[in-house]
């Protein structure tokens, strides 16, 4: 039995066999063999596999995320069965004699070559799918499969880090829990992994990683950190015994499920929930949140290796929208850059990515791009009751620019006669000291704020979000921080503006009387906070 600390991001236990997450990306060598022929068959029976996974992805997506988001894999089958790439690839065999993966990959690099050439757009993002079928069939070859994706009994992932991306496309159901040797509990995976309800524990260290193999026995404890290499029966018995206590604390929330969310005195709050994909508003709705607070529609670009189409966007934003019923459903425009990279979008390397070109940057700068989500967006607003907000907002200049472009996108709508709904709320998020510096400026602009506590403590503290040694540098309960929202709050009620919270500090309950003082109207909290929050928020009596 050995002990590993780091942090828990996630509470909850959880005990069972570890699968180390293997990435794609397998160095491949130039070999030569003596039997091609050999090497024709081993090329073959990848491919087969290969394929046959991407069935299996294939009828999984179209379960969770809809027939138009699920396409791109049946493209893939199409891709690797395509003649020209196959004769490619055993033409390099045959005429060099060498090993299947080095041919896979030489064919892999002309044609993506070749696409990344080409003038049409959706051509040239076919580049990243060529790198991804061909990376897909090496990992076949080397027998390296991606165990998230090939079923089994649910694992705990060990991995160095896990980037958002990589993340979202775990099969949640087969997830026991996260731990990894490196990362923050910022950053976005840390995130997700409470949205999903998923224990987590990062910053394991590297000695970690050395002692781990597949199928080892290991409990992970989010609540404590302490990750326990082949533990004995008593500590599998302990941890048992811990999930099943959080279990029941849960069960016994529940019983706030349907109640107000209404101090002692009197004072009521909103308590939204925060998602990162379509799939996870029945945890919304288990938990009784009043509505979406943040839906980061990032993670809908992140899922694909390509631009997601109007229609692709439309259809998710209106299934939120519908399954809400008529509950308030705040999406929040692309906020893609800095730790949430595709590569499709072809960004720029910076030195300070954090500080770059994002979010609302970015999309100001592509505005087809931009216009293309609103679109979406105001068309899906015929089926609910939507909010529309905009991340990472420092200017003036950038919200004025962001209602135009709202406004150009509806005046369009309305020339084709499409349906939209007159009554969306547009708001802004204040992440950055300046925007709640200057929000007396920024209030009569908008239908409310929402306030992202995340950024607004990486920039106020500058204190990078994505560096786990900077945590006891980074106060979250900062003077500076609480002052800063306060300033928010004030400005956004002179100007007849409602004001959230929907960074992770408003799941911190030790800060839920400060913030009803501040007159906060709604918190944002990951779907599992929900009841916990309200449960304190019944707590309170603030006329003491
Ligand atoms: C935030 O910054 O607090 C926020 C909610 O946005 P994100 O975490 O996605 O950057
Ligand atoms: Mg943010």
């Amino acid at each position: 039995m050995k002990i590993f600390k780091g942090k828990g991001v996630y509470g909850a236990a959880a005990a069972g066999k570890i699968s180390v997450f293997k990435r794609r990306d397998i160095q491949v060598k130039r070999v030569k063999v003596d039997d091609t022929d050999a090497e024709l068959l081993r090329l073959e029976a990848a491919k087969a596999e290969a394929i046959s996974q991407l069935r299996e992805i294939y009828e999984r997506a179209l379960k969770e995320v809809g027939e138009a988001n699920a396409q791109i894999f049946d493209i893939h089958i199409m891709m690797i069965e395509d003649e020209d790439f196959n004769e490619a690839i055993t033409g390099t065999i045959t005429a060099q004699s060498v090993n299947a993966e080095y041919a896979v990959a030489a064919a892999a690099d002309n044609f993506s070559q070749m696409f990344s050439a080409m003038e049409d757009s959706y051509m040239q993002a076919r580049a990243a799918d060529v790198k991804d079928i061909s990376n897909r069939i090496i990992a076949c070859l080397a027998k390296a499969d991606c165990q998230s994706e090939s079923g089994g009994e649910p694992v705990i992932i060990c991995a160095d880090d896990l980037a958002p991306s990589e993340t979202v496309t775990l099969d949640k159901d087969k997830v026991l829990a996260f731990v990894t040797a490196h990362g923050s509990s910022f950053s976005h995976t840390a995130i997700l992994a409470r949205t999903m309800n998923i224990p987590a524990i990062i910053g394991l260290g590297d000695d970690f990683l050395r002692e781990i193999k597949d199928g080892d026995m290991a409990v992970a404890d989010g609540f404590t950190g302490e990750f326990i290499l082949d533990p004995d029966e008593k500590t599998i018995a302990a941890a048992e015994e811990k999930r099943r206590a959080d279990e029941e604390k849960r069960e016994l929330l529940k019983k706030l499920k349907g109640k107000e969310n209404i101090t002692v005195d009197g004072t009521k709050i909103s308590i939204f929930a925060n998602i990162g994909s379509v799939d996870n508003i029945g945890s919304v709705l288990l938990n009784d949140a009043d509505g979406i607070g943040l839906f980061r529609s990032e993670f809908l670009y992140l899922e694909n290796s390509d631009y997601p189409t109007e229609e692709e966007q439309f259809k998710a934003y209106k299934r939120t929208l519908e399954s809400m019923g008529g509950k308030k459903v705040i999406i929040r425009t692309l906020d893609i850059g800095a730790d949430k990279q595709a590569d499709y979008f072809k960004l720029d390397k910076e030195e300070n990515p954090a500080l770059g070109l994002r979010a609302i940057r970015l999309c100001l700068t592509r505005p087809d791009m931009f216009k293309t989500q609103l679109r979406a967006l105001f068309r899906a607003s015929a089926y609910g009751n939507l909010g529309i907000m905009f991340p990472m907002i420092a200017n003036v200049s950038e919200v004025e620019a962001a209602l135009e472009l709202c406004e150009q996108v509806k005046e369009e709508l309305r020339r084709d006669n499409i349906d939209f709904s007159e009554n969306v709320e547009l708001g802004i998020m204040i992440e950055t000291p300046a925007a709640a510096i200057i929000s007396d400026r920024l209030a009569p602009l908008v239908d409310f704020f929402s306030v992202g506590t995340n950024d607004l403590t990486q920039y106020t503290l500058a204190c990078d979000r994505q560096n786990p040694k900077l945590e006891q540098f980074c106060d979250v309960h900062h003077e500076a921080i609480l002052r800063l929202i306060e300033t928010a709050a004030k400005n956004a009620h002179a100007n007849n503006a409602w004001i959230g919270i929907c960074g992770e500090l408003a799941a911190d309950t030790e800060l839920t009387e400060t913030f009803l003082r501040m007159g906060i109207d709604e918190l944002s909290v990951s779907p599992s906070f929900v009841l916990r929050v309200r449960e304190k928020v019944r707590s309170l009596d603030l006329s003491k």
